[in-house]
Formats: structure tokens, sequence, C-alpha cells
């Protein structure tokens, strides 16, 4: 150690070995920088990088090697073999190559140990053979020790630099051990060459000329050698803002949404998080916002894809356009957007929602046609309904559920009574869900009878479930369920092939009615499902009615009235069910053509006591008459509304005085009795038979009258 620490101090021009040092630091600094990116990358770009490391590399151990040679006995009069330099910088850069390359085959240690070894020994190499190079009139002696020793540190650090520097190459951590094992491998190795190295000059005393040169000529390759450092640092800077770039490139697409460019689920979920936990220090109030379009399925079905996307990108550019300080927006897939929105006062709040509502309430131009999105909103505030963001998205879902299912409110903020009614639906969602693949569905029929000739026309299909727990459901209670969760059109599948497979094994050659809900008929797959239906049950089409509402036709009344043409041109009948109930529009009985008008039955109700009741009954059945639409009167309970639909001249009636609805089991039995009876009556047998007999009556009484 000491005849090495005497070589650097007594034999070398101090300043020039502080020049090789320099060099040496930063030339191994940038080979360790550039090293891990020959790592990381793959085929020609690997080879890119491992080929500029191994000049980095090369250049350094070499530059250092012959700037140090330059201040090696300043005083001797010393040259080079010009061949022989060459050929030692050939042989640092190609080791080192060779190094690099067979390190980075494999990420195993012994790789990485074993190409770092060779790296060491192209050191060496290049350091004997500089030494061949260099020639000096003198007597020279080698010790084969320090020899051996300079070859040992050489290869051992640069198998340490090279394992540490692949063990770390994704952080970088131990950047400076590798860098300061690199260093002493090339160091260690020069100067305790340099010890092995003995010279006995034969002719001293260089001219001040000769040594100022030997000066220039070092940092002449220092120069160079920092030039080639410069390029390289200057690939290493390009490449690092480059993947810079497209790592800020890859987290905005990791966090946005790429068709509106709004915020995606992720980046809302990280900003609630930091918002809520701002307003746990600022004791200020969040409020949590899901909406869901009302009309998106119907845009995409009726006017395609693109129309549906374009409309998410008005509403997106719009929801950016509005919001302020303190408020976020994001798409969280779909057609669902969310909103937060922090603030001190209720009334921040307020002027929030109103612009929220503007921009799904404001028309847009979709493919031509004036189009409004529609929006249900559900709102959670923090603290009032949760402290956590998890049960705060979940209470506003629930309270966008609540807003979607409720016409009057477009805006529902959370409570608990609201928490528990969506959960309630959920529930009865997923149990109507079990019940259609396991056969917990049936289907009820219900005589539609003529009131002229007491003759049974139709049977009108009712679905009815049996929950295992609860017993039977009302279909008021479940259809909505299944209309938003959309299982609607499996269920209603279900219903038209099961009604049109009964009619055809069993129901008399009458017609069959099957219920047909507003979402049915929105999808445009419902003329092509009831051809099927009636191909594979082998129905004849006129022995089919569907009954729709008026809400439901008049909701898009172009594709509804589209939708009904294919249907009637197959051969099956369309009846207006419920008339008078809602809308009652002179212009829906005009504008599509029905085969049917079913007079709802609170109308039948009243029809006793009530003069202008029976005014508007006469009225509607006056209206049947002059457009040729026979007219069917719902809920007929009593006697004395039947005679008085008979004398106002109703073409047909159904209800509860002339039958239940009853399953096909209870129909069939009913059908052996009634071959005997020859009877119109009302199903004794049916299990729908009201508690409440005395208002009913007797088979013989509807006999007489019909
Ligand atoms: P709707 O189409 O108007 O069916 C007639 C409803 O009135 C049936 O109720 C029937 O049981 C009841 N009803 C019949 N006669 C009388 C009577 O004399 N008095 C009284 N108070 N009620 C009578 P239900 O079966 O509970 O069905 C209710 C509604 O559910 C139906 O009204 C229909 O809109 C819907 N629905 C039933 N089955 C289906 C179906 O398969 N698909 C669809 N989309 N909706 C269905
Ligand atoms: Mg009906
Ligand atoms: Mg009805």
């Amino acid at each position: 150690m000491m005849a090495i620490l005497s070589c650097i101090t007594t034999e070398h021009n101090l300043w020039v070995v502080v020049l090789a040092a320099i060099m040496c630091l930063s030339g191994s600094a940038v080979t360790l920088r550039l090293q891990p990116r020959s790592f990381s990358t793959k085929g020609t770009q690997k080879i890119g990088w491992q080929f500029l490391t191994a000049i980095t590399a090369g250049c350094t151990i070499w530059s250092t090697h012959f700037i140090a040679m330059m201040g090696h006995q300043p005083t001797l009069n010393i040259s080079f073999d010009p061949v022989l330099t060459i050929i030692s910088l050939i042989i640092v850069v190609t080791g080192a190559y060779v190094g690099i390359a067979l390190s980075g085959i494999k990420n195993n240690r012994i790789f990485h140990a074993t190409g770092g070894a060779i790296f060491g020994l192209s050191i060496a190499a290049m350091h004997y053979t500089g030494m061949f190079a260099y020639k000096i009139v003198g007597l020279v002696e080698w010790n084969q020790f320090y020899i051996l020793v300079s070859i040992g540190i050489a290869v051992i650090f640069s198998a340490l630099s090279f394992t540490i520097t692949a063990k770390n190459i994704e952080d970088n951590k131990h950047f400076l051990s590798a860098l300061a094992a690199l260093v002493t491998a090339i160091v260690g190795l020069h100067f305790t060459g340099m010890t092995a190295f003995k010279v006995s000059p034969l002719t001293v005393n260089v001219s001040e000329i000769d040594f100022l040169a030997k000066q220039a000529l070092a940092l002449s390759i220092a120069g160079v050698a920092v030039l080639i450092l410069g390029t390289s640092i200057s690939s290493y800077l390009i490449d690092r803002s480059l993947r810079t770039d497209s790592h800020a490139e890859l987290r905005k697409m990791a966090l946005h949404d790429s068709l509106t460019g709004l915020p995606n689920r992720t980046s809302f979920g990280e900003k609630l998080h930091q918002m809520i936990e701002e307003a746990k220090e600022n004791k200020h109030k969040v409020a949590i916002i899901c909406i869901d379009l009302n009309r998106f399925k119907e845009v995409n079905d009726s006017r395609g894809h693109s129309a549906g996307d374009q409309m998410l990108k008005i509403l997106a550019g719009r929801m950016l356009s509005m919001t302020t300080e303190g408020e976020h927006v994001a798409r969280l897939g779909g057609d669902e957007f969310a909103a937060i929105k922090s603030f001190n006062d209720e009334k921040e709040l307020e002027a929030f929602c109103i612009r929220l509502q503007e921009v799904f309430d404001k028309p847009m131009l979709l493919t031509g046609l004036e189009t409004i999105a529609g929006a249900s909103i559900g709102l959670a505030q923090y603290p009032t309904v949760g402290t956590e963001t998890e049960l705060l998205v979940n209470n506003a879902d629930l309270a966008m559920f609540h807003a979607k299912s409720n016409f009057l409110e477009t805006i529902c903020f959370y409570d608990e009574k609201i928490g528990n009614v969506v959960r309630e639906r959920r529930h009865l969602a997923d149990a109507l869900q079990n019940a259609i693949s396991e056969g917990g569905l049936s289907v009820n029929y219900q005589r539609q009878t003529s009131l002229i000739d007491g003759e049974i026309c139709g049977y009108e299909a009712l679905l009815r479930w049996n929950h295992p727990e609860r017993g039977n459901i009302p279909p008021s209670d479940f259809i909505p369920i299944a209309e938003d969760n959309g299982l609607i059109i499996t269920l209603g599948e279900w219903v038209l092939r099961q009604a049109c497979s009964d009619a055809v094994s069993w129901l008399p050659m009458t017609k069959v009615a099957v219920n047909i809900s507003a979402v049915q008929l929105m999808d445009p797959q419902l003329p092509r499902q009831i051809h099927q239906i009636l191909i594979d049950t082998g129905l004849a089409p006129h022995r089919l009615e569907l009954e729709l509402t008026e809400t439901a036709v008049i909701k898009d009344k172009t594709r509804s009235l589209h939708t009904i043409r294919q249907i009637k041109a197959l051969g099956v009948g369309i009846a207006l069910d419920d008339f008078g109930s809602g809308y009652s529009s002179l212009d829906t009985l005009r504008t599509f053509p029905f085969d049917k008008i079913k007079l709802d039955r609170t109308f039948i109700d009243g029809v006793k006591h009530d003069k202008q009741t029976k005014a508007i009954i006469r009225a509607v059945l006056a209206l049947g008459r002059s457009l040729d639409i026979p007219v069917l009167a719902e809920g007929i309970e009593t006697l004395e509304q039947m005679e008085l639909l008979q004398a106002e001249g109703c073409n047909e009636g159904q209800g509860y005085l002339l039958g239940y609805p009853a399953s096909l089991d209870e129909l069939t039995a009913e059908a052996g009795e009634s071959t005997i009876t020859q009877s119109i009556s009302n199903s004794e047998t049916s299990s729908e038979k009201s508690s409440d007999q005395s208002k009913l009556l007797t088979a013989e009484q509807i006999r007489t009258t019909g």
C-alpha cells in the first residue's frame, strides 16, 4: 500500500493526476448512469445502450490511463507507440462491450459478476498494452506480484460494481457504492500497475518545451474524452426527458377517460380521498354526487354509438366548463358521471346542483335532432351521512338509484330511509334474477270476454312471482325494478315465449294478450324476437296481441311507431292498455295503429256514482266506434258495472266478475267443468279469487245478464 502511495506522490505530476482522477470519476459516473438502460431495454435498443456504455467506459479508462501517463515521471524523455496506443483503446472498448453484454444476458448474479470480471480484465489488458506503447530510454523492471494484485483489483471491483448496478436498476439506490467500486477498479489497477513498473532512465531532463507538450497532450486527451462523455450525457438526458414525458403521458392516460378527457374512476377516488382529508382538517363539508344518464342507451340503440359518444363528449365539455374551485367532475364509466363539491354553506351546494342539472337538461344537437340527455343525480354529504369515502360513494349511488326510479325527483339527497328503500329494491332485483334462472316465475291468464255475446275472446297473460320467503309479489312491485336494471328484457322474452306456447298447447283458438314494457318497446330487437318466438312456438300471429301503455309509446314516438309497424307487419295485434289513466291523448289514438283500446279500471270503478266518469266512458266508446277500434273495459267487478258498459255499447270486458287471473292448470280444470255447465262464469278454482265474495255475482247471474 505504501509502495503504491509513494508511486502516486513521488513519480507523478500531481495536477495531471488530479485531471486523470476527475476524468475517471466523471466518466465512471456517466458509465454507471448509462449501464442500467442496457439492463432495462430490449433488442436493438439494448445493443445501442450497451455500445454507448462501452464507448463511454472504454474512453474513460483509456483517457484516465494516458492522462496519468502524461504526468508519470514528468522529467523523463518519453514517447508512445501509436499502433499499440490505438490497439489499447480498441481492447478496452471491445472488452467493456463484451463484459457489459454478458452481464445483461440474464438477470442473474453470476452473469453480472462474470461480465464485470471481463470488464476488469479489459481494463488490465488496456493498461498493460498501453504500457508496451510507452517508449522510454532506460532500464525497465516489472514486479509480478503487483501486476497480479493490479489485475485482481480490476477484476474484483469491476465485478462488484456490475453486481451492485444490476441489482438496483429500478431505484439506482447504491449508485455511490457502484461508483466507488468502479473508480477503485480503474485507479487501483493503474497505480498498482505503475507500482509494478520500475524504470531506471538512461537520459533525463527533458526540455521545457517537451514538458509543456506532454501537458498539452494530457489536456487534449482529456478534452476529447470530455467530448465523448458529453455526447453520452446528452443521450442519457434526452432519453430521460423522453421517458419522463412518456411517463407523464401514461399517467395521464391511466387517470383520464380516453373518450371525454375527464378524470376517470381511479382519479376520482384519489381526489375524493384528498378532499375528505382536507375537509377533516378545515372542518368544511363535501358533497359526493353520482350521476347516471336517463337516455343514453336509447340514443346509443337508436342513433348509433357515435351519437352516444358525441353525447358523452358534449356533456363532459359542459361539466368541465361549469366547475370552479373546490369542484371536481369525473366519468366513472359508461353513462355514469360523478362530481365532488366542497362547501360551507348549503346555498353553494344548491347553486352547484342547479348548474349540474343544466348540464344534462340543456338540449343538444345529435345527428341533426335536438336531444336532451337527462340524468338521475344522487348526492351524499360528508360528514352528515358518512365519513369514509367508500360509504359516501355507495350512499350517493343509492340516492342516484332512488332518483332513477322516481319520476318526480331528478336530484335525490341520501338519507337512511332512501338507503333502505334502494337496498330493498336491490335485494328484490337479485332475488328476481334468481327467480328467472331457477323457475320461480309463472304466468296466469285472465279471460277477456265479449260483452255482446258472452264469448271468451282472449286471455291476458299476467306474470306471477312466488318469492320463497315473501310469497306472491305483485307485478306492480317487481316490473319497475326489472325495468330499472334491464332484467325486463329477459323477463319479457320469457313471458312471451311462455304465453305463446301455452296458447298453442292449450288455450282455445282465442287471442293471447301479453304486456310489453316501455323498455322492451325501445329495444330494437323486439320485432325480431317476437318473430322468432312465433316460429319456435308455432302460434299464428293473429292470435297474439301486445298490450302497450300510452306512457310507453309516447316516450319516443318515432321509434315506437317504427317498432309497432314492424310488429304489425308480422300480423300481431296491438292494444292500448290502461287508456284514460295517463295522458289520454287523442293524438296517440290518431298516430298509432291500435287494434284495441283497453279502458283503465279506474274509470269502471267510478262509473256508478260519478256522472263525469260516465260521460268520459261514453265519449271513449264513441271515439272507439268512430275510429273503428273496439274498446275493452278493464276491472269489471260488479254486475251494475257490466250492465252499464253493455248499455253504452262497450265491446269487451275483463275483470274479477268475468274471471280471475288463473294458472293454466286451473283453467284446464275449469274448462272441464264448463263443458258441463257451458258457463262463462268467473273461475271458482282460481287461486287469485278475492276474499270479498259479497260484491261478486254467481255464474248464473252473469249468464242471465250475458
Ligand atoms: P294490466 O296490464 O292493466 O293488467 C291488469 C291488472 O288488473 C292485473 O293486475 C289484473 O290482475 C288486475 N285486474 C284484473 N281484473 C281486475 C278487477 O276486476 N279488479 C281489480 N282491482 N284488478 C283487476 P296484475 O296482474 O297485478 O298486473 C298489474 C300490472 O302489471 C299489469 O296491469 C301490467 O301492467 C303489469 N304486468 C303484469 N304482467 C306483466 C308482464 O308479463 N309484463 C309486463 N311488462 N307487465 C306486466
Ligand atoms: Mg295489460
Ligand atoms: Mg291494464
